[in-house]
């Protein structure tokens, strides 16, 4: 197999593009957010010490004062090592010492960011503590032979006086694949140590690994071809930092100048767009799905308009072996983990099941995140689970669709009319008023008005009352406002959306221009007469479906699948 890895870096973000005999394989992504100070290690100065909290305030030189405990560290992993601080934190600490400290958690409007002074480095494969002696192994590795055996790893390679706790990822690792896990991490904790005499207090030591570092730590293997990277200044980090480089893999680094963004010139950008779809067209006119549910993912493989030939079953055939080889790249290119079921197309013959089976093993060869794939189930499905180490494209790339809070589709036009005319109903028998004004998005609206005004007029003459109808370019589909208009302005009666369709929380309401309705007494025809003759569509029926938008964002996540 021979490796090209691609990197761009960017003023907001960095990526690196891992490509395997011609094909994109792996992205890995680095969000620049100067907000975000979790993992931050700061100098900072004691400006409280809160004997009876057994708590300490530290001036880091942001708005708020970091919050300080001895007790508890976090490693982001099974292991903690909370008994190792007991002493009482006013004999530890004093106003006005300087300090080094992590941050542990982001500030709040009213609190300041969670720190900690146990020093860790979080690697792929373990967290080093430059602080604590102590070697810990993840509570999921719970074979007693494997767990052994890394303790005496750890033991071997962490620094003296240092310790390391191994993650889950690290379980059946080599030791040299760990050690130069921990030599990075090593490296950047010397780099911070440099730092803490020089600096003044209030200042920040060490953000994170740069993404070129990590990507050198964790793919320039031997099998590498190069490394092209566009940044003279990561290019000439890497060449100076990265001394546990061969020589021979530092001459395969290369400095990309050429005017064409980098990974619109290798064809990246396209690929990438493609991994963030749900439906993925192959090569032949089949396609698969690929879905993620809150317990798994779900891959589906259609035959669509391929077809080879006379022969069925060759042409299934044919559709599963195309569809495992790209399902196997795109689970790794979209960083999929956790339980994945796979439904390829029925077949009969034993052979072309295994064949398949061997097709999407392989797929996974240069993973580093090797996946567990069981045989085809008597159903015909193939499940297989892969190790989490970190946030798969989608999360990285996508937000849950503020229509319809990740569930893919919205209550229809016509059921959110019905909610309304409803609460119109209800609100004319409490108001004495002569008009209702109605904001509702246009679909709604139109759906009340329905074929040449005749189902306003109805509302009109059953309510006793003027309706004003506004199309609310802001509003989503099931939001509306219902405001009675008051002849004189009591107290005006604006209430909004008193029939939330869900119990979705935090579901706002935009501001529309209506602010009283005192004002609108004066102008009550605007934005109304015009928009009632217009638009009307013929045919809408009682029972026009949901709307589905599913294809293009449906997917509810959690991100610890
Ligand atoms: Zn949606």
């Amino acid at each position: 197999m021979n490796r090209k890895i691609l990197v761009n870096i960017g003023p907001y973000e960095s990526r690196a593009a891992i490509i395997e005999n011609g094909k994109l394989v792996e992205l890995l992504y680095e969000i620049q957010d100067s907000e975000k100070i979790v993992g931050c290690i700061y100098k900072g100065r004691v400006a409280n010490v809160v004997a009876g909290t057994q708590s300490a305030f530290v001036d880091i030189g942001i708005h708020k004062d970091a919050y300080l405990t001895l007790t508890g560290v976090e490693t982001n992993d099974d292991e903690d090592l909370k008994d190792i601080f007991r002493s009482p934190i006013q004999d530890q600490l004093k106003v006005g010492q300087e300090v080094i400290l992590q941050i542990l958690k982001e500030p709040t409007p009213t609190k300041g960011p969670r720190s900690t002074m146990t020093i860790s480095f979080p690697g792929r494969y373990l967290v080093f503590m430059p602080k604590v002696d102590h070697v810990g192994v993840s509570r999921k590795i719970n074979q007693d032979r494997e767990r052994d055996r890394l303790r005496a790893i750890g033991k071997r390679i962490a620094p003296k006086g240092s310790g390391v706790v191994f993650r889950t990822a690290s379980e059946g690792l080599e030791e040299s694949v760990l050690k130069a896990d921990l030599d990075l991490l090593v490296k950047m904790w010397r780099k911070v140590e440099g730092k803490i005499a020089k600096s003044p207090p209030r200042t920040m030591l060490h953000r994170d690994i740069p993404l070129p570092m990590k990507v050198a730590r964790d793919f320039f293997t031997d099998d590498i071809e190069e490394m092209i990277i566009d940044s003279e200044e990561a290019y000439k980090t890497i060449i100076e930092d990265c001394e546990f480089l061969s020589p021979l893999q530092r001459a395969s680094l290369e400095l990309y100048k050429d005017k064409t963004p980098i990974f619109e010139k290798f064809g990246i950008e396209k690929e990438i767009e493609r991994a963030l779809a749900r439906k993925i067209w192959l090569d032949s006119g089949s396609y698969i799905f690929i879905d993620k549910t809150e317990a798994m993912y779900c891959i589906d493989v259609n035959s669509g308009r391929f077809s080879g030939g006379s022969d069925l079953e060759e042409t299934v055939f044919k559709v599963n072996l195309e569809a495992a080889r790209e399902i196997a790249r795109q689970i790794r290119l979209r960083n999929l983990s956790g339980m994945i079921i796979i439904d390829f197309i029925d077949m009969e013959a034993p052979s072309h099941r295994a064949q398949v089976l061997k097709t999407l093993r392989e797929g996974f060869k240069g993973d580093r995140n090797k996946p567990n794939i069981l045989d085809f189930s008597e159903l015909g499905l193939v499940q297989m689970t892969r190790r989490r180490t970190s946030a798969s494209l989608d999360e990285i790339r996508k937000a849950i669709c503020p229509c319809c809070q990740g569930a893919g589709k919205t209550l229809s036009a016509a059921t959110v009319a019905n909610q309304i005319r409803a609460g119109l109903i209800d609100e004319a028998k409490r108001y004495q008023t002569d008009r209702i004004i109605l904001n509702a998005h246009r679909m709604v609206i139109d759906h009340l008005r329905g074929k040449d005004n005749s189902g306003i007029r109805e509302l009109e003459n059953q309510l006793r009352r003027k309706l004003i109808l506004k199309p609310a370019s802001s509003f989503d589909i099931e939001t509306f406002k219902i405001e009675p208009v008051m002849e004189r302005p009591v107290k005006p009666g604006r209430r909004q959306n008193e029939r939330q369709p869900h119990a979705a929380q935090n579901r706002e309401i935009a501001a529309e221009p209506i602010e009283t309705t005192a004002e609108h007494d004066e102008t009550p025809e605007q934005g109304m007469l015009p928009g009632l003759a217009e638009n009307v569509p013929e045919n809408i029926s009682e029972s026009a479906p949901a709307i589905d938008h599913s294809e293009n964002h449906g997917e509810k996540d959690e991100s610890n699948a």
